[in-house]
């Protein structure tokens, strides 16, 4: 099959792969940009594999970054453009069933296109626009049939992160597999067991993100691969009622793992330890915590303007969004006015600070401090005080001397 003309995306690189045919090499698009193209789906990034040895490939260009030359990748620099370039190579031992220890660098397309996971992952697209298509992946993209290249089994035993791969390109794409393909997955789970966290959660994560999420979550419980990731082998059940819910496409990571965790019943102590056993980023736990008491709040009534003062602007939009997954209305336009109106958004907006109470009230600094300045917050925000600074201080007068008493 050849493309009627080459997309945008692919003319841009054109003058890398022609310089590396110039010098003698072979270069063709691969990988999941050549299937997206052909599913016309926007494409994000496109990937050159070539016959030249990263040496070759450094020599032929004068601007180039080693990102990955132990295993043949290396980028190219282009004027405002960059290309990772990878050697044809075939993956020839591999231990535990992890990625393989040694890449061997090859020259020939076939050998290259043989490792590749997936049927609609293993094209190679001509810089004329014809598609190769050594094991009939056209015809599986039109079927929306997923299916290891060559046999299952060995595929897995391979590369066992393939498996959940499988599983986020059902959930990206819709598509469902083939029959032997499944039965391998459903043979294989285990050995997910030898993969690293880090590579789970990367294809976990995109998995979560999308757009028919629930039939690949379905998936992830009938094959039982959920036993295999961090936290979730007791909430098999939990996990069907996540693959329960609207069909509606998270817009974030976050979102994502919020309601997760919120359909798993977990509470917000719970949070934290479960995202570290996926190796999350502080960052990024922070914000589930945060999204996950608001959404909490939400499911039960719509946030008051303290508790959006606590969310934060993008925090509370974030949980309204979620409202339409528990059969609620969002209203994002109501949060931004209820926050637009408050009257301070931060504890550093306070007409009052610690030193100005320090300096009023003849006492030691100590936890009373704090204690004051949090109930003029709250008072603040709520509208009971005005935020002037003599009606503060008065207030906070009287609220020491009623400790007092
Ligand atoms: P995305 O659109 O998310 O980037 P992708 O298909 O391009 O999807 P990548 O992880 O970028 O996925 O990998 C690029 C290509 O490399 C794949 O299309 C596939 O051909 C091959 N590939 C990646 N990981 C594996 C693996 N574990 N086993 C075999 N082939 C793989
Ligand atoms: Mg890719």
């Amino acid at each position: 099959m050849r493309l009627a003309k080459l997309p945008e995306e692919f003319q841009r690189a054109l003058p890398v792969t022609n310089q590396i045919e110039a010098a003698g090499f072979e270069a063709y698009f691969v990988g999941g940009s050549v299937r997206d193209i052909l599913l016309g789906h926007k494409i994000h990034d496109v990937d050159i594999a070539t016959s030249a040895f990263p040496a070759e490939i450094k020599e032929i260009f004068p601007r180039t970054i080693d990102i990955g030359i132990e295993h043949g990748t290396v980028l190219v620099l282009q004027q405002e453009e960059q290309y990772e370039v990878t050697t044809f190579r075939t993956e020839s031992t591999y231990q535990d069933f992890r990625r393989p220890d040694q890449v061997e660098f090859v020259r020939s397309l076939t050998e290259d296109l043989k490792r590749r996971d997936f049927t609609i992952n293993a094209f190679a697209l001509k810089d004329d626009g014809e598609i190769i298509d050594l094991f009939d992946g056209l015809m599986d993209l039109e079927e929306h049939v997923l299916k290891a290249v060559g046999d299952p089994h060995e595929r897995f035993h391979e590369d066992a992160l393939r498996m959940m791969r499988g599983l986020r390109f059902v959930s990206q794409l819709g598509f469902a597999f083939e029959v032997e393909t499944f039965d391998a997955i459903l043979e294989n789970h285990a050995l997910l067991d030898k993969i690293s966290v880090e590579r789970i959660y990367v294809e976990f994560s995109k998995l979560l993100l999308g757009e028919f999420r629930n039939q690949a979550i379905s998936f992830l419980v009938e094959t039982e691969c959920y036993l295999y990731c961090p936290g979730l082998r007791h909430y098999g059940e939990a996990l069907l009622r996540f693959a329960d819910m609207k069909p509606l496409t998270f817009s974030s990571k976050e979102q994502a793992w919020t309601v997760l965790i919120e359909q798993m019943g977990m509470g917000q102590t719970l949070i934290r330890p479960f995202l570290k056993q996926w190796k999350a980023s502080n960052e990024l736990i922070q914000n589930v915590q945060a999204l996950h008491w608001g959404l909490k709040i939400r499911q039960e009534k719509p946030l008051t303007n303290w508790e959006i003062y606590q969310l934060g602007l993008e925090n509370s939009l974030t949980v309204e969004a979620l409202a339409p997954f528990y059969n609620l209305t969002a209203d994002l336009k109501k949060i931004e006015m209820q926050y637009e109106k408050l009257p301070i958004k931060q504890l550093r907006d306070l007409a009052v600070n610690g030193n100005d109470l320090l300096q009023t009230f003849d006492r030691k600094p100590g936890k009373w401090l704090k204690e004051i300045l949090s109930q003029l917050e709250y008072q603040v925000v709520t509208q009971v005080l005005e935020n002037d600074a003599k009606i503060l201080l008065k207030t906070a007068q009287e609220i020491l001397q009623a400790g007092e008493k």
